[in-house]
């Protein structure tokens, strides 16, 4: 007899080393202002500046560049350098590496967004920049604002002259806005309408940072880089695609804003399913933003609307009730501070959905998001059918474990692959074991943030990650019937409290095949 094999349960593949010189992004050529109106907040403090500051080390920012601050509070220039300083200070204190350089090219501007005036002289403050700068007239207005503030600054750099592209210069304006795009279909237009009143659509740039994850841009290439998933990538061989985003915290500080949104607006409306049109979309001619973001719109024309009079097969909503996260005691979702008292705002949602076309018809994909989870965990399985005949029937019945291929979106980045294995030995039997690749093996070079990619790309005029309005309303109109179900009083009966730090409600084993979870 052989000697027993090594332990393969966990083969690794291994990688080529790839000729990094070849990844590399070309320099950020064009100058440019880029303006933040909200530059008091959070979002710039804790995501937008760092990113920004990150690029500029890098050395992806254009060397003409200027960062200026816009929002009603009253700061100078060196207030506000210093409270971005703080937030790009290293944990020991001290200064920020490279700190000087950028400083130097950090402004604040106060605004007052009810007062045209104050537009004007933000206008003649940005081409004072110009002048002594070479920003050349490029701007980004980038909206780190509740999204109510949205078309009133359209409005007012509209009327000020500040969206204009003057095609004799060459220069640009660009408009950036974060999620959420309105509250449904209606409002999803209204603001629409607000932001076209002063800029068009190539100038308006829609984020959905989940796009610029790694490991999400990576399922187009695992799908169309490569010829043997694409042939099996259907209805004939995929039994069914779970796509699942939970999540541990809770809701944070941002509680005042969720109550509002719920689950379905925040997470469904926008990245749950952006994840679904990757995975469901057909190859597009070219990677190029409109090319893309056809193939993903088509996805969305072909969902098969929510059947409102049997809601319960395909529906799943649930709310966080206190419980304990790694160990600790936390509250249930009523008792956070700014939740509205009784609030029925659901935290969890499992939903069927079907995408009606030749590749896809009969397929279901289950689209899990939550929060309070068990863990903090993005993932998307694709479950392949079993074999249709097996050989082995009469030494190991018919049910042999179909194969799996899992994508780790967050927070581990990797793909696995299940697949079944003799056990080495005399007898006949069968074992499951993993291919693994862990997406960050054998790299080197630095790798964007999901905020810096998404702010390169805004300098860059690349909009293949960011919505364009026909896949945002198509997906407010597909959500429409279930958030009217969930928006009327009685919608009490069908939202299902959970457990914090469970996987969710007990009626969601109804309806998904598996709960996500390292190895369910
Ligand atoms: P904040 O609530 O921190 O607001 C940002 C700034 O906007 C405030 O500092 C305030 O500045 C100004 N502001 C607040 N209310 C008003 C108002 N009614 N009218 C005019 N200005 C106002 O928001 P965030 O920084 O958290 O988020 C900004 C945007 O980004 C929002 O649209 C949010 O939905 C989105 N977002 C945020 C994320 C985050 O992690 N924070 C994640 C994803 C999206 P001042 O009073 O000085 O004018």
């Amino acid at each position: 007899m052989a000697d027993k094999p090594k332990n393969t349960d966990v083969p690794e593949i291994e990688t080529e080393s790839p000729d990094l010189s070849q990844c590399r992004l070309e320099q950020v050529q064009e100058p440019a202002v880029i303006v933040i109106f909200g530059a008091s907040g959070d979002l710039t403090r804790r995501k937008l500046f760092p990113s920004l500051f990150a690029l500029y080390r890098n050395g992806l920012l254009p060397e003409n560049v200027c960062i200026v601050g816009a929002s009603r509070s009253e700061y100078s220039h060196e207030e506000f350098r210093e409270i971005m300083r703080r937030s790009v200070e290293p944990e020991s204190g001290g200064q920020p590496e490279n700190w000087a350089g950028l400083a130097r090219r950090l402004f604040y501007n106060p605004v007052s967004y009810d007062d045209p005036e104050s537009f004007t002289g933000l206008n003649r403050f940005l081409e004072g920049l110009d002048s002594s700068y070479a920003t050349r007239g490029n701007r980004i207005f980038y909206l780190a604002v509740p999204p109510t503030v949205y078309p009133v600054i359209a409005g007012q750099l509209g009327r000020a002259g500040l969206a204009e592209e003057d095609s004799r210069n060459g220069n640009w304006v660009r408009f950036v806005v974060e999620k959420p795009f309105g509250h449904d279909l209606e409002s999803a237009r209204e603001l629409d309408k607000a932001l076209h009143s002063s800029f068009a659509e190539h100038q308006i740039f829609r984020i959905d940072h989940y796009l610029a994850k790694e490991t999400v841009q990576n399922i187009l290439m695992l799908r169309f880089a490569n010829s043997i998933f694409e042939p099996l990538w259907n209805r004939r061989y995929i039994d069914s695609v779970t796509i699942s985003a939970a999540e541990q915290l809770g809701v944070e500080h941002r509680a005042g804003y969720y109550d509002r949104f719920g689950v379905l607006r925040d997470m469904f409306q926008n990245h749950m399913m952006q994840l679904l049109a990757l995975c469901a979309m057909e190859p597009p001619s070219h990677f190029e933003a409109d090319r893309v973001r056809d193939e993903k719109t088509k996805v969305y024309r072909c969902l098969r609307p929510f059947p409102t009079q049997e809601l319960d097969s395909f529906l799943v909503l649930g709310q966080y009730a206190s419980g304990r996260i790694n160990g600790a005691a936390v509250k249930g979702y009523r008792e956070e501070p700014q939740v509205r008292q009784g609030t029925l705002t659901p935290t969890f949602a499992a939903m069927k959905v079907f995408v009606d076309n030749w590749r896809w018809q009969g397929v279901p994909f289950y689209l899990t998001s939550g929060k309070r989870l068990a863990e903090k965990r993005t993932e998307i399985k694709v479950q392949f059918k079993q074999v249709p005949n097996s050989m082995f029937r009469a030494v190991l019945g018919e049910d042999i474990a179909a194969n799996r291929l899992t994508l780790g979106i967050q927070p581990r980045e990797e793909i696995h692959l299940r697949f079944q294995t003799k056990v080495p030995g005399p007898k006949v039997c069968l074992r499951t074991v993993k291919m693994h690749f862990d997406y960050n093996q054998g790299l080197t070079g630095p790798v964007l943030e999901a905020y810096e990619k998404v702010l390169l790309d805004c300098l860059l005029g690349d909009q293949t990650l960011f919505w364009r309005q026909d896949g945002v309303e198509l997906c407010w109109g597909f959500l429409t019937p279930i958030l009217i179900e969930c928006d009327c009083p009685d919608q009490g009966k069908r939202l299902h409290p959970y457990e914090a730090g469970t996987w969710g409600p007990e009626e969601v084993k109804n309806l998904l095949p598996s709960l996500p979870g390292p190895h369910r």
